[in-house]
């Protein structure tokens, strides 16, 4: 078994902008692709952004045992670590990367203790992970004061992480989680 690195964050708090710039710096890196039971957004491809499945599909997969952990994160939306995927990425040598949602990443945690380290990612604020929502411009208004509103509890969860990365000055939290990362991965 390899390692793994887990991140998790209220919505908007620069967790992709963080991984994104991580990947560019440590090698050896490679994202666990979830699968999802939402539909494709924007430019985004089955098998790369995430694996697509009907809500049938999704649930089958349940019943198989395929999924590591899974949670429901928005109301009738599930997402899911595939056991295919860590062995696949394991496979190649190379450490995994996963983007799920706060209990999802306690939970995976919980499963791979010292060969995991759980990173989140903390927004300075809620009125500035407000002001990132409205400036991504990816989200309707009515969707942003959902993902403000789940930040609330979300924030609760930081404590159960290995590190809190507060992202205010983006250098500086990219400086921190790629301090963490090659340390865990050296050990
Ligand atoms: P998440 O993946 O956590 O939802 P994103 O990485 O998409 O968040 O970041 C949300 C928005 O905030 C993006 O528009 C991004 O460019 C911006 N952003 C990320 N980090 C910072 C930062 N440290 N300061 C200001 N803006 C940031
Ligand atoms: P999106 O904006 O892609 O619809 O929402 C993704 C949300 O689901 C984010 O909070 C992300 O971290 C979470 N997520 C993505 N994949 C998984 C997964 O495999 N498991 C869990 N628990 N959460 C996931």
């Amino acid at each position: 078994m390899g390692k793994l690195i887990i991140f998790s964050a209220p919505s908007g708090s620069g967790k992709t902008t963080i991984v994104r710039r991580l990947m560019t710096l440590v090698e050896g890196l490679e994202f666990s692709v979830s699968a999802t039971s939402r539909q494709p957004r924007g430019t985004e491809q089955n098998g790369k952004d995430y694996y697509f499945l009907s809500g049938e599909e999704f649930d089958r997969k349940v019943s198989e045992d395929a999924f590591v952990e899974w949670e429901e994160v928005y109301a009738g939306t599930k997402y899911g670590t595939l056991r295919s995927e860590l062995e696949r990425i394991w496979a190649e040598g190379h450490t995994i990367l996963f983007d799920v949602d706060v209990k999802g990443g306690v939970r995976l945690k919980d499963i791979f203790g010292s060969d995991a380290l759980s990173i989140f990612v903390m927004p300075p604020s809620i009125e500035e992970l407000r002001n990132r929502l409205v400036g991504r411009a990816t989200d309707s208004p009515e969707k942003i004061e959902q993902r403000i509103a789940k930040a609330d509890e979300e924030l609760g969860y930081a404590e159960k992480f290995d590190l809190v990365v507060v992202n205010d000055d983006l250098e500086e939290a990219v400086g921190k989680v790629r301090e963490a990362v090659v340390g865990f991965i050296a050990k």
